[in-house]
């Protein structure tokens, strides 16, 4: 029993709606791990960059905050989750029947287990190759043009490995009505991909 008291470094822990992806909508869990050495400029967390702030919280205060929550699925998120080995944090978490959701980069190796992975590639530090077929959705953030062709990049990675994936693009949030045309245009031309809005943020929640 001895891991499962690991501490695993948090940065916080609520419940909110999932704003983003296939899963929009539904009311979930969510774990925010600390630490991040991507450096997206854009990044909504920077906060969680930094890996020795956070609180150090136990798996069991985390399970016991989940079950009261009532809520079906559990998202892991950062910062980059993948820094860290999540095994333990899956295994205990999966026991409880709960869906567990990853939220990635992809830029680390994958560990732990999910009955859902939502890959965020990053042009500065491009995911590893091993991560595509595990990827349930693709999400590419769009800040500008060169966007488009790193998602169409991405597109015909994961294809390669994986052609039931789900595309969204996602319009990075200050410039969603600056990109609006060219994102209306690039789906319909590529109607495999589907808009992505960031939901939680029009209710100015987590
Ligand atoms: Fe922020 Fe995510 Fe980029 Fe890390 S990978 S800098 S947490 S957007």
């Amino acid at each position: 029993f001895i891991y499962f008291y690991q501490m695993i470094p948090i940065k916080e822990t609520f419940l909110s709606f999932q704003g983003e992806g296939y899963f929009a909508g539904q009311a979930s869990y969510f774990i925010r791990t600390q630490g991040c050495d991507i450096g997206c400029h854009w990044c909504d967390e920077p906060a969680s960059w930094e890996f020795k702030s956070g609180i150090n919280q136990s798996l069991s205060n985390i399970l016991k905050d989940i079950k009261k929550s009532n809520v079906k699925n559990v998202i892991v998120t950062g910062g980059e989750p993948l820094i860290h080995d999540l095994s333990n944090l899956t295994n205990e978490i999966s026991k409880n029947n709960f869906s567990l959701h990853l939220e990635t980069s992809g830029s680390y190796a994958l560990t732990g287990n999910w009955n859902w992975i939502t890959l965020s590639p990053k042009k500065i530090r491009p995911p590893l190759k091993s991560i595509y077929s595990h990827t349930s959705e693709l999400k590419v953030v769009i800040y500008n043009n060169k966007d488009f062709e790193w998602a169409l990049e991405q597109e015909r990675n994961i294809s390669k490995f994986n052609n039931d994936c789900l595309l969204y693009l996602q319009p990075e949030w200050s410039r969603k009505e600056i990109m609006q045309q060219q994102i209306l245009d690039f789906i319909s031309k590529n109607p495999r991909w589907k808009l992505s809005l960031q939901m939680h943020k029009y209710l100015n929640v987590k």
